[in-house]
C-alpha cells in the first residue's frame, strides 16, 4: 500500500477520513429550489405552500435548533404583504421582481441583497406593476404582525411556517411527513 504524504502531489486530494462528530445533524441538499409553482422547466408545485391565492413558499429548512427558516416566497400579484416586527436577523436575496417597505425608499430588486436587523418594524410591498416575485430569505427569529402603533396582532416563526407547510404537504399527498425531512 503506497502511502500519500503531505509532500506529495495527491495529498490535497485526501478527503477527511475519521467520523464526524457524534450528534452532528445531517446535511441538506435539495435540487430545483428555484423551480417556481408554475414552472414549465418542471419542480413539483405541490412543494409551494400557499399562505393565499397570491402568495406561497417554497421550504428550505426549518431549523429548529437554531429558531430560523429558509424559504423562496413566491408573489404573484402586487400589495401590500404584512406589517411586522422581527425579533431576529433577516437576509433576503431578491431572484425576481421586486419589493419595498413603506418604511425605506430604497426598492429591492433582482440581484439586490437586503439584511433585515433586528428590532425593525416594515411594511412589505410588491409594487402594482410586478406579476411576479421570487426572493429568498433566511429568517431568524419571529415575526411579529403589528398594527400602525406597534401592538402585535400575532406571530409566524419556524414552529407555525413548518406546521402550515405540514398541514399543506400532508393535504397534496405527500405527507406531514415530507415537512420533517426538511427539520434540523
Ligand atoms: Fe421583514
Amino acid at each position: 500500500m503506497s502511502v500519500v504524504t503531505p509532500a506529495d502531489r495527491d495529498y490535497r486530494k485526501i478527503p477527511y477520513r475519521h467520523p464526524q462528530p457524534a450528534g452532528m445533524v445531517s446535511d441538506l441538499v435539495l435540487p430545483g429550489v428555484l423551480q417556481a409553482a408554475r414552472d414549465p422547466m418542471g419542480g413539483d408545485p405541490r412543494l409551494w405552500v400557499p399562505l393565499t391565492d397570491t402568495v406561497s413558499f417554497r421550504p428550505i429548512q426549518f431549523n429548529v435548533s437554531q429558531g430560523f427558516y429558509v424559504h423562496v416566497m413566491r408573489v404573484t400579484q402586487g400589495g401590500v404583504l404584512s406589517r411586522h416586527r422581527h425579533t431576529g436577523a433577516v437576509h433576503a436575496l431578491v431572484l425576481k421582481g421586486r419589493w419595498h417597505y413603506l418604511e425605506h425608499d430604497w426598492v429591492a430588486e433582482e440581484g439586490s441583497y437586503a439584511f433585515e436587523p433586528p428590532g425593525e418594524t416594515h411594511t412589505l410591498v410588491v409594487p402594482d406593476d410586478c406579476d411576479e416575485m421570487l426572493t429568498f430569505f433566511l429568517v431568524h427569529g419571529a415575526l411579529v404582525y403589528v398594527d400602525p402603533d406597534g401592538v402585535a396582532t400575532g406571530y409566524d416563526d419556524v414552529f407555525t411556517r413548518r406546521a402550515t407547510a405540514a398541514a399543506h404537504y400532508e393535504r397534496v399527498g405527500l405527507g406531514a411527513g415530507f415537512a420533517q425531512t426538511l427539520t434540523r
